[in-house]
């Protein structure tokens, strides 16, 4: 399954070499993860720039009739790319939070029904997955609050849930097609299984540990079931190869002794400088993992022959090494480096919140010091070695980001020891940093369809780098009476005279 949703636009050829790739890995179908990135007739208002066409599908479906392309659609939850439009708007649950509709607006129910309508046309697939995760705003609004609490036994939120995506799986089936949903939240809210047909699929998604038990409860119910691993890219600078590779392992077990229906790999979020590109042989390599998992070599620790780490020494010396440095080794530094089940530190902030000097406020101790020249020299390593210029693109990100960090706590002493045109001078290259890094999103935009949000938030990070060294040059010299501490003379709220920061201190600070 591959994620478009996090800002990615393929053009028609991006889409025939993934679909070449499923076809060489020797995959049956392929999930195309939408959201709001495809062109819905009946949601002209949520278009976005890039997002894949009905007229995309019809051309690939005729090209590629052996795969089954399969629509991830989000009834519900992951809704937040049509809510935070101004048409969209009137669906949320919550007013300017969170990722979730209203399953109470009669509207919002309407609009589902059309949303599977206009997939139905538009992809031929027996499996539609109308999607159902991470709603964790079930019963917020005053109106689904009264629901819930008008259910006098049980769980409210499984009534709620269930009475959703039972009528929605049903018109899915009476359309001809076949649904299936994403099992966490009924595995969260059992009761909400009674309300969907037998026939629904459930893609049980676990990524960090075996998906046995709550598939083994749903397939006990009756309900088919496709374990779902994840590529662990979110979560790193490049990806967790081993854990990812461990992941896939505990699917296709557990898939085989349940005899579930399938495994579906998947892939999420090469925003933020992913890059597809760079995870082909990943792709392949689990193809083979779906086939037989437990030769040649069962111990992913190994790294050896068949492991996901194997795949890129087969591509080329070059391709082997540079996987290793920017999964294995860099994960050994720990800290910001190490494994963990939560997006990047590096990439949300330095880039996601726009304000990079997050990255320095919360690991400057970190990168200045002997962790960050052990991962300054791995990412050199990689550089020179990658065989790619998507995957020299990957390492840059990391060096530069260290860099930015290195420069912005240079810039930091100076401040503080009074010498603001030091610290101006300081902050000078980080101006070409995010310019370079700018680059590296172009090209990945250009070459796979990569992130164009990406290319804006570096532009956006330049821009309030330059600020900052105006406000520095301003107020640096101490002429508000006070100087402002460094986090907040560099945060986009900064306000001269609020020596306090109010802007901060309210509880609703991040509005
Ligand atoms: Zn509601």
């Amino acid at each position: 399954m591959l994620d478009i949703a996090r800002e990615q636009s393929p053009t028609l050829g991006d889409l025939r070499r993934y679909l070449d790739l499923t076809r060489e890995g020797g995959y049956n179908a392929i999930g195309l993860y939408l959201e709001h990135r495809f062109a819905y007739p009946s949601t002209p208002w949520s278009r976005g720039a890039g997002c894949v066409t009905p007229e995309m599908i019809a051309t690939l479906e005729s090209e590629y009739s052996d795969l089954q392309i399969v629509p991830f659609i989000n009834l519900l939850g992951h809704f937040e790319g049509m809510l935070y439009t101004e048409y969209g708007k009137r669906f949320r649950e919550e007013t300017f939070k969170g990722l979730q509709a209203c399953p109470t607006c009669p509207e919002f129910v309407e609009l589902c029904g059309r949303l599977i309508e206009d997939t139905v046309q538009s992809f031929k697939s027996e499996l539609i997955h109308i999607g159902g995760d991470e709603t964790w705003q079930l019963g917020v609004c005053p109106d689904c609050k009264a629901r819930m609490e008008a259910v006098s036994e049980g769980d409210g939120k499984a009534v709620i849930y269930g009475e959703h995506f039972g009528p929605l799986a049903r018109k899915v089936q009476e359309l001809g097609r076949r649904p299936a949903v994403w099992g966490d939240m009924f595995a969260d809210h059992p009761e909400a299984l009674a309300y969907l047909p037998k026939e629904t699929m459930i893609f049980d998604w676990q990524y960090f540990k075996s998906p046995i038990e709550s598939s083994r409860k749903f397939a006990k119910l009756g309900f088919d079931v496709v374990t779902c691993p994840a590529i662990q890219t979110y979560n790193a600078t490049w990806c967790h190869l081993r854990q990812s590779e461990q992941n896939v392992r505990e699917c296709v077990e557990a898939s085989r002794e349940l005899e579930a229906h399938g495994v579906s790999v998947t892939t999420w979020e090469c925003g933020l400088f992913g890059n597809y590109e760079t995870l082909f042989p990943v792709i392949r390599a689990c193809g083979k993992l779906l086939d037989d998992p437990l030769t040649p070599d069962p111990s992913p620790q190994k790294g050896g022959e068949g492991s996901l780490l194997a795949a890129y020494a087969e591509e080329s010396e070059s391709h082997g090494e540079w996987a290793r440095l920017m999964s294995d080794d860099l994960e050994a530094l720990g800290g910001m480096f190490a494994h963990g089940t939560i997006r990047s530190a590096l990439k949300c902030r330095l880039l996601l919140y726009s304000n990079p000097f997050l990255a320095w406020m919360h690991h400057h101790e970190e990168l200045t010091g002997e962790a960050g020249d052990r991962a300054l020299a791995i990412f050199a390593r990689a550089i020179h070695f990658a065989p790619t210029q998507a995957m020299r693109g990957v390492a840059e990100f990391g060096k530069l980001g260290i860099e930015f960090v290195r420069y912005a706590e240079q810039a930091r002493q100076a401040y503080a020891q009074g010498l603001p045109g030091v610290a101006v001078a300081s902050l000078t290259p980080c101006r070409q940093i995010f310019e370079q890094l700018e680059k590296i999103a172009v090209a990945a935009s250009l070459n796979i369809g990569g992130s164009k949000a990406d290319i804006a938030r570096c532009r956006a990070a330049r821009d309030h780098v330059e600020r900052v060294m105006m406000r520095i040059k301003e107020y640096g010299d101490g002429s508000l009476g006070y100087l402002p501490a460094f986090e907040i003379i560099t945060h986009p709220k900064f306000i001269p005279h609020d020596q306090a920061s109010w802007w901060l201190i309210n509880k609703w600070a991040n509005e």
